[in-house]
């Protein structure tokens, strides 16, 4: 299982997920309804069937459908008779999975959520094709793997200025460009790729569409050091013909479904965070509790435990931030009747400044944790090390922190108007 093992028999028994489990429950249950509990119990009984499946030496693909069986490749919305769903639910699958493994959550989110999404987006816009929800059904079941195409090489945090060109004929699209980053490219049977007709007006003129590896996608390899078992590519789209009933939002739309999906998105990326945050502590928390050095556990020392205490109370605050966000979201727009303006502000607003402050975090906690527990933290033989390198990935994905930053100034400086 370990390259080399030099962890003492001892503590490696108690660094068990289960045990994980039952300190994040301790920690979270009690911010939880009794259907929340009931959910986070169940989802526990299958991480710890699927985690002895886990080679950690192969890459994550062969786990989605494992994930697929029980409707967990993504729970925002309605998917067959999997039940409940719902932003909340989102946030909790999202967690578990990162402590399940964080490299699996990565494929899962860019998978069911980043290319899922827009499948159901589509539906709630009158789209009448039956290609979205073939789609769907593949990628939700873990069958295929789905993927998203918006940033390219030239274009990062200016997404929306995209060079991808999209051409119209009789009975297609056609796509010409190259994405960067494409978490799951190499792997990937569907791309949800956005283009424009006119790259000097991207707003007014942006496609979404659902684009199949078949019609020609090319797609290679990135080495990317902190998330081995994830493959993200570089795509290029020359001359790929789309046919229409896999184009998702046409002449425009595609921007509106961009912006769209970015709240989910984010909200989405905050439960992969607390995922890592809590994984991280725990296992330093079981760590330095048994360690022991100058004849007493390590966590004694005040230089461990009050680091530790001071991460925890950041990861408590974060994942209450986190379900409060999805609380709002799940009661005032997605099952409201009438979705209220005011909270679709609030949560676009609060999925940057969540983003932002959960991503982070998971670098601090996974980074100063490895310095409380030690040597160990950095071999293979705690499954610290590959949180904090999945960590580096949190605060770029679903948009740099500067951009989350952005938004923000952009809505602290629109007070002045309120005065
Ligand atoms: C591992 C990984 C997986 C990813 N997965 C996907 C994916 O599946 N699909 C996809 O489409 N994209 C994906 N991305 C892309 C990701 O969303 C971008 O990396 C991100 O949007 C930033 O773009 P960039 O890296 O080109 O940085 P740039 O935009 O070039 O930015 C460079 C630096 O400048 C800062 N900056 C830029 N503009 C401003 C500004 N106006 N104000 C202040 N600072 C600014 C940035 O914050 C950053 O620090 C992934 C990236 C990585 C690394």
């Amino acid at each position: 299982m370990f390259q080399e093992k030099i962890i003492n028999d001892e503590i490696l028994e108690k660094m068990s997920l289960e045990n994980v489990f039952k300190i994040f429950n301790d920690n979270v249950f009690p911010m939880l309804n009794s259907e929340e509990r009931e959910y986070c119990a169940n989802l526990q009984e299958v991480c710890l069937d699927i985690s002895p499946k886990i080679d950690r030496s192969k890459d994550v693909y062969g786990l989605l459908s494992e994930l697929g069986k029980y409707g967990y490749v993504q729970r925002i919305n309605p998917w067959k008779d999997f039940k409940p769903f719902g932003m909340k639910k989102e946030i909790l699958l999202g967690a578990h999975i990162s402590m399940l493994d964080p490299q699996l959550e990565l494929a899962r989110v860019a998978s069911g959520i980043l290319c899922g999404n827009p499948t159901f987006h589509y539906y709630e816009h009158g789209g009448e094709s039956e290609v979205p929800k073939r789609v769907q059904d593949e990628l939700l079941s873990g069958q295929k793997v789905g993927c998203i195409g918006i940033t390219e090489p030239e274009r990062g945090s200016d997404a929306v200025n995209m060079t991808t060109i999209c051409t119209k004929t009789d009975d297609g699209i056609i796509y010409n460009g190259e994405k960067v980053y494409t978490t799951n490219g190499p792997k990937a049977d569907y791309f949800c790729c956005y283009g424009v007709y006119d790259d000097s007006n991207p707003r007014d003129t942006m496609v979404q569409s659902l684009i199949a590896r078949e019609f020609g996608v090319k797609t290679k390899r990135l080495k990317i050091n902190s998330v081995p078992r994830v493959h993200i590519s570089h795509t290029i789209l020359d001359n790929v013909k789309v046919p229409l009933d896999y184009v998702l939002a046409d002449n425009g739309m595609g921007y509106k479904r961009l912006f769209e999906g970015l709240v989910p998105e984010r909200l989405a990326i905050m439960g992969s965070g607390i995922g890592i945050c809590w994984a991280g502590i725990i296992y330093g928390i079981i760590y330095t509790n048994l360690r022991k050095q100058f004849g007493k556990p390590v966590i004694r020392y005040q230089g461990v435990g009050y680091g530790l205490a001071d991460l925890l109370t950041k990861s408590n605050a974060a994942t209450a931030l986190a379900l409060q966000a999805a609380t709002v979201y799940d009661e005032k727009i997605l099952f409201a009747d009438q979705p209220s303006k005011e909270a679709g502000k609030w949560t676009a607003a609060i999925s940057s400044q969540g983003k932002y402050y959960v991503a982070k975090l998971t670098h601090e906690i996974c980074y100063e944790t490895q310095q409380l527990v030690g040597g160990i933290s950095v071999t293979d033989n705690t499954p610290l090390d590959e949180l904090s390198d999945v960590s580096k990935i949190e605060e770029v994905i679903g948009g740099a922190r500067n951009i989350q930053l952005l938004l923000i100034q952009g809505q602290i400086q629109r007070y002045i108007g309120l005065l």
